[in-house]
């Protein structure tokens, strides 16, 4: 007898409740700002990916009016159909000259462009390396091509070197590609984009970085790649229009010959809507600004510095983030959610992530500064973290 639908929830989510796994969903009342309102409650914001503020640029906001206005609310079709409007081009145009790439393509969302581009360079005929901490839509998108996965330890280049040459000298696939995140998400480390150009030449490895976190963070806002000027040497680089840019969506940036086969290839470009008209104007504004205003960049890492140096002297473990990401290394799960928990009580938003997100032991807090952060609310963050840390002695 096969089991209900009611049945299978039932279990499962109670199994979830029983080991504090179920995750409740905070509503905010206004904008994703670097103040938030949750509840009844003001709190400064440390949970967001909206790193340089451009969710709420008024500069964006006007964009997006006139173009709705103009083109309407929805594309009205997906983009192979004729959901393709001028703005839609101008923004892949406007992108692939910002990464220093000859074209680009856009997607709703960075997830399911990771799911599109993924199987649609790849086949069962294939293999990938990828590094074991790679984000979720990666993964999805690795199976979803049927190419053979091979797990590579997290920014180890010894192994990538090693596996890249048992897998190619197998002979048993045609193509073989590598795939990272250009910065993680957790630790705040980034790819080593040298080391991999490197071993990728000796092996013929076809190169795909997942740069949503590095894109409007890293190589003054272009992202990891060009931070190491190498925007000719990686073939794929995805990045998206969620985190930095502040709106929503997903793009690869590459050679006009991979852009020609993913608007023929990629499913979610041909079976999906095209992105609203206001979502692609907004997206235009916000490449112009990240190319006219590098001290928007600047002000973000000089507020990751500003917070790190306040922990670190706080005596919080602030692991070895590489980027304004700021981890706050707790260790014990339930520590972790009690300490992100008192943080809240007190005015700070800052999630705690713990197993299986990270691994068991890791549990952290994580900071995610931006721009629009003032030097203010950054100070009473750090009275906050050292009034909580010292209350549950972690400090
Ligand atoms: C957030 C994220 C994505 C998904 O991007 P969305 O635009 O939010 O769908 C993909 N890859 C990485 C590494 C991410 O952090």
């Amino acid at each position: 007898m096969s089991i209900t639908i009611d049945k299978f929830l039932t279990t499962q989510l109670d199994e979830l409740k029983a080991k504090g796994l179920y995750n409740t969903i905070d509503i905010l009342q206004g904008a994703n700002g670097p103040i938030i309102r949750v509840g009844s409650k003001d709190l400064i914001n440390l949970s967001s990916n909206n790193y340089l503020g451009l969710a709420t640029d008024e500069r964006l906001k006007k964009a997006t009016i006139e173009a709705t206005n103009k083109y309407g609310v929805g594309a009205g079709a997906v983009r192979t159909i004729n959901g393709t409007m001028d703005i839609h081009d101008k923004l892949e145009k406007d992108i692939a000259k910002f990464k220093g790439t000859e074209a680009a393509i856009v997607f709703q969302s960075g997830f399911n462009c990771n799911m599109g581009a993924i199987s649609a360079v790849m086949t069962k005929s294939d293999a990938i390396l990828s590094d074991e901490l790679n984000h979720a839509s990666i993964i999805e998108g690795c199976r979803l091509s049927g190419a053979k996965i091979v797990k590579v330890k997290h920014q180890d280049m010894p192994d990538l070197r090693l596996k890249a040459k048992q897998t190619v000298e197998s002979g048993l696939y045609e193509k073989v590609m590598y795939i990272t995140d250009g910065v993680f998400s957790m630790d705040g480390d980034v790819a080593k984009i040298p080391e991999i150009v490197k071993i990728a030449q000796e092996f013929n490895l076809i190169t795909y970085i997942d740069d949503a976190h590095g894109s409007g963070v890293m190589g003054k806002g272009a992202g990891t790649v060009k931070h190491f000027g190498m925007a000719d040497k990686i073939d794929m680089q995805m990045g998206t229009l969620s985190k930095a840019i502040g709106v929503v969506g997903g793009y690869v940036a590459g050679s006009q010959k991979l852009i020609d086969w993913l608007k023929v290839r990629a499913k979610p470009f041909l079976f999906s809507t095209a992105i609203t008209p206001g979502v692609a104007a907004a997206c235009i504004e916000a490449f112009r600004i990240m190319s006219s205003e590098p001290q928007l960049m600047e002000r973000l890492w000089e507020n990751g510095r500003y917070l790190k140096d306040g922990l670190k002297n706080l005596g919080f473990d602030i692991g070895n983030s590489q980027t304004p990401i700021t981890p706050v290394i707790i260790g014990e799960e339930h520590k972790t959610q009690l300490f992100s928990k008192r943080l809240k009580e007190e005015g700070v938003y800052a999630k705690s992530i713990v197993f299986p997100t990270v691994a068991l032991g890791t549990g952290r807090v994580r900071n995610m500064p931006s721009a629009s952060h003032s030097k203010q609310m950054l100070d009473q963050v750090l009275s906050i973290y050292s009034k909580v840390g010292r209350e549950l002695k972690i400090i």
